[in-house]
């Protein structure tokens, strides 16, 4: 039987990727750092890595977006707090699929009166764009797969995961999650809602 998980990007590679879109960003916004304003939850680890490399004194901001369906409505479940009026905004994305949550965030900090908007994603799933967004920075350019780990979660979980999988098997996943926890934490890796000893 072919393997269900398979690590896609290894914890290294991910780093050097991260370091190098760190040095393209501070590049680019050499004199004018701008808020940098993650998108909850999936761009988390992301975001805390890529900071680190930003040799100037960058604001951070969050928000938080809730999605209705598989290509639903986006609405907001928590804003930004800090003032955009006349500043470059970068929005750090987990991933980019269809193109649509991009879309609305981009409009949404325009709104907000920013000078400059740009995107640096870690992933992008460009074969699968519905609508046209710009994506300034990307890390890696993906398949159509269901990954996971490095920010990217299934039913809320495995966000921790410190590289990147796809998923190859989506029923062996929802049928037995601690596969996954044991390939990626180890023997006796405990996940909610299942019971440790088996
Ligand atoms: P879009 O609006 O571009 O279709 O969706 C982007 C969002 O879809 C991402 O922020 C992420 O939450 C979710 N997403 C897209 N592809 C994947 C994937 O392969 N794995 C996980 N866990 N989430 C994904």
């Amino acid at each position: 039987m072919s393997e269900p998980f398979v690590e896609v990007v290894d914890e290294a590679t991910l780093q050097e990727r991260v370091a190098q879109l760190g040095s393209e960003i501070s590049a680019d916004y050499e004199g004018t750092p701008p808020i940098v304003v993650g998108v909850l939850k999936g761009s988390l680890p992301f975001m805390t890595d890529l900071v680190k490399h930003l040799p100037f004194g960058v604001e951070l901001d969050f928000l938080s977006l809730t999605r209705f369906g598989h290509h639903g409505r986006v609405s907001l479940a928590m804003d930004t707090s800090l003032s955009m009026d006349g500043r470059d905004v970068l929005i750090v994305e987990d991933i980019v699929d269809t193109g649509l949550t991009l879309t609305t965030l981009r409009r949404l900090m325009e709104v907000k009166g920013a000078r400059d908007v740009r995107t640096v994603a870690l992933l992008d799933k460009a074969t699968r764009r519905i609508v046209d967004v710009p994506v300034e920075y990307r890390g890696f350019e993906v398949g159509d797969e269901f990954l996971l780990g490095y920010g990217l979660d299934w039913e809320g979980r495995f966000r921790n995961v410190r590289s990147l999988w796809g998923v190859m098997d989506l029923k062996t996943l929802a049928d037995e999650p601690q596969l996954f926890a044991q390939k990626v934490f180890g023997e006796g890796a405990l996940i909610r809602g299942v019971a440790a000893a088996r």
